[in-house]
């Protein structure tokens, strides 16, 4: 992977378009059909949501997300978190990886049942698929990541 550059996919006609990391802040537009490339999609950093968000950023995205449910008091989710900026990374413009503090967003915690942390919600089109319960290895979340991409 180019650390310049990221791969922004075009959401209405699929073009994978190279964006450098460098141009992100503008709003570049696809190769093809010149559709503005959304910059909420090109990030390569996890973006926060909360309960408020929740609908929008993760059930109303069109395409493969990742939540990770966290607290700041909690050591393994410490340890996850570096984990999750390297995929937002790593996966940038291809997954949407995002994090949700449970502590001030409970409604959303308690929507998906989440009783321990770290816990990892996998959506896909708006339909929760997976749910990965603990600090998993980075191998194992990328193969969950993969199997969302196929
Ligand atoms: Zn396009």
């Amino acid at each position: 992977m180019n650390g310049d550059s990221i791969i922004a996919k075009c959401q209405k006609c699929g073009t994978k378009n190279r964006i450098p990391r460098n141009r992100m802040g503008e709003t570049p537009l696809c190769g093809k059909c010149k559709t503005p490339l959304s910059p909420r999609t090109m990030t390569d950093k996890p973006i926060d949501v909360t309960d408020m968000s929740f609908q929008s950023e993760i059930i109303g995205f069109p395409g493969p997300v990742l939540v990770d449910c966290w607290a700041p008091w909690c050591g393994p989710c410490r340890t996850v978190g570096p984990v999750i900026e390297q995929l937002a990374s790593e996966y940038a413009g291809r997954v949407r990886i995002a994090k949700l503090n449970v502590d001030e967003n409970p409604q959303t915690a308690s929507r998906y049942s989440i009783r321990s942390i770290p816990t990892m919600l996998l959506f896909k089109n708006g339909d929760l698929v997976n749910n990965l319960v603990g600090a998993l290895p980075k191998g194992e979340i990328e193969s969950h990541l993969n199997s969302l991409l196929n």
